[in-house]
Order: structure tokens, then C-alpha cells, then sequence
């Protein structure tokens, strides 16, 4: 239950560099492969923030930009690690088993693709640092060492203010959530009018992107309902509907496509899948 779980207070006391050691120079780690020498390079590229907001908004300390709700058995963050060589990917996951499962995972890995030290000739030889605040490009041929990726045991619908801060995202993926299909259980649904107001405060205005996949057509169209504001009472002008021509060269859909655990079984069975993406529309308080 949820009294079982732990977490901070605000953002700002979460540890991360235990979650990615190798990117946290003070860090002490009892994996070989996060060695300091070996140390990758971090996208820092932070939110800005006007001038009068408060200092405790702004995310001074490396966190996760790309967050997995529901992340299952991993698969889509071990998917994303190569894709996004310098940015902190995070998991989020309320089954403890399923948890555990993903740590042993993300552990074989990192010690099967240890860090190797930098060439000196580069600071970032695993890809260029963007300096527009987005996500790196996609390279096939780069290396991973999956030392930016974790995952977190935690209730998505209740704890996520206290573990990211606001303007944080870049990425949030909703892949294969429970389709809850009595009325009754709707209030589980992970897209809603009020969830979807918070979603809206962790990715980055302008640029933040949630992405949406599920096998179940009653429950996409639920969920083009909510993002689209046709429900009563929704804040329709958080978010604008990324189209398909922008879509066909977006790996992201790819890989929540092909490498999801849900995706994998949708395939299997021969079963159709529906995605719908959102970019958070740019905040005039923001910029
Ligand atoms: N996203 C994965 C995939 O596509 O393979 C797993 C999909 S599975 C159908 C849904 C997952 O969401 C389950 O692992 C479940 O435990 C998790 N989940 C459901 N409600 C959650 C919540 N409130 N917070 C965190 N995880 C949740």
C-alpha cells in the first residue's frame, strides 16, 4: 500500500545521484562500471524561469527529464538510454516486485557496458550537448552504458510534486496504462482533468512533450477527450496535439511501439496500437 512507500518532501531533497552515480562527481557507487574517471557528461540544460519567481522552483541539481509513469518491466527505458546518452531517464513504477525486477535489470547492464574513459580529444564523445534546451538526436551508433537510467517505486497519482520539479520534463511517456474499464475504477485512469494540470506543470513550456500509446480504442479516445479539453471543466490551452507528419520521424514513438513490454504483447497478438502525443504549450510566466 501506499503507506509502504517512501519519498521526499519537495523535489529538492531527492538524492539522484543514487539513482545515477555516475553522473553525480561526489557520488560513491559500488559498481565498478560508474567509476569517476569514467564519469559521463550530463545535459544540464535546466528550465528557465522568469525573474520573480521563487529560487525554489528552479531545479539547480542534475534530475530527470524524461520520466516513464507506469514503466512496467523497464523495457522502454532501456530502449531510451541509447537514444538520450545525456539525460537522466526515470522510471516510475507502484508494483515492488516489478521494481526489483527493473533494478536487477538496469545492474546487469551497467556492469555488462562498463564506462570506458573519454578520449581527450572530446568532452562528450557519446553525443553533442544541445544547447536549445531539447533532447539529444538520436544516434544508433552510440555506446550505452544505461548509467542514465533508473526507475523508483512510487504512486504516480499521488507523489509525483514531491520527487520532480515543475518545468523539469522534456519527456513524459503514459505507455500501456491499466484501461480501468468500470466507470467506477475511471477515477484510476492516469489521464484526467486534474492529473493532466499536473503533467502540464513538470514538462518544460514550449518544448515538453507527453506521450500516449494503448492497445484499448475506448480508452484512447478517452484520453484524445482529456488532452483536448472536450471534458467539462479542463484547461484546454496547456497542451496542442503534435501532428502525424512530425511524428513519423519521432523514435520516441518507435520505441514505445516496439520495445514496451505491452507494445511487444500487442504485436504478438496480432492487436492494433493507438498513440496520441501532446506538447505543453509555452507558459507567457515561464519564458
Ligand atoms: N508501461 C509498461 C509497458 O508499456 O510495458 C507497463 C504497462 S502495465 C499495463 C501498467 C503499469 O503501470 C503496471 O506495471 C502498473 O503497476 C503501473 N501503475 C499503475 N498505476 C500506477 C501508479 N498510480 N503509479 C505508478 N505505477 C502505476
Amino acid at each position: 500500500s501506499d503507506h509502504n512507500l517512501k519519498y521526499p518532501t519537495c523535489p529538492e531533497e531527492m538524492d539522484w545521484s543514487i539513482h545515477y552515480p555516475a553522473f553525480f562527481p561526489s557520488a560513491k557507487s559500488s559498481n565498478p562500471a560508474d567509476e569517476p574517471s569514467n564519469r559521463p557528461v550530463l545535459d544540464t540544460s535546466t528550465p528557465s524561469r522568469p525573474e520573480n519567481q521563487s529560487a525554489q522552483l528552479t531545479p539547480t541539481a542534475p534530475h530527470p527529464t524524461i520520466a516513464d509513469v507506469g514503466c512496467g518491466f523497464g523495457g522502454l527505458l532501456i530502449a531510451l538510454a541509447p537514444l538520450f546518452p545525456n539525460s537522466l531517464i526515470l522510471g516510475l513504477e507502484l508494483r515492488h516486485q516489478v521494481l526489483s525486477y527493473v533494478h536487477s535489470r538496469i545492474t546487469a547492464l551497467r556492469s555488462q557496458n562498463p564506462l570506458r574513459p573519454q578520449p581527450e580529444s572530446s568532452s562528450s564523445p557519446q553525443t553533442e550537448t544541445p544547447t536549445n534546451g531539447t533532447a539529444p538526436e538520436a544516434n544508433p551508433m552510440t555506446t550505452t552504458h544505461y548509467a542514465n537510467i533508473s526507475a523508483l517505486r512510487t504512486n504516480t497519482m499521488k507523489f509525483l510534486p514531491q520527487l520532480l520539479p515543475r518545468a523539469s520534463l522534456t519527456h513524459l511517456f503514459l505507455c500501456f496504462p491499466d484501461p480501468h474499464f468500470k466507470a467506477r475504477k475511471h477515477k484510476a485512469r492516469i489521464v484526467s482533468a486534474q492529473l493532466n494540470a499536473e503533467y502540464a506543470y513538470f514538462l518544460k513550456p514550449g518544448v515538453g512533450k507527453i506521450y500516449t500509446i494503448t492497445d484499448v480504442e475506448e480508452l484512447h479516445g478517452w484520453i484524445v477527450r482529456h488532452f483536448e479539453g472536450h471534458e467539462a471543466g479542463e484547461v484546454k490551452e496547456l497542451f496542442e496535439r503534435v501532428g502525424e507528419e512530425e511524428l513519423e520521424g519521432d523514435e520516441c514513438v518507435r520505441v514505445m511501439r516496439e520495445e514496451t513490454e505491452e507494445g511487444k504483447k500487442v504485436t504478438r497478438n496480432g492487436g492494433r496500437k493507438f498513440v496520441g502525443v501532446w506538447r505543453r504549450k509555452k507558459d507567457p510566466d515561464w519564458e
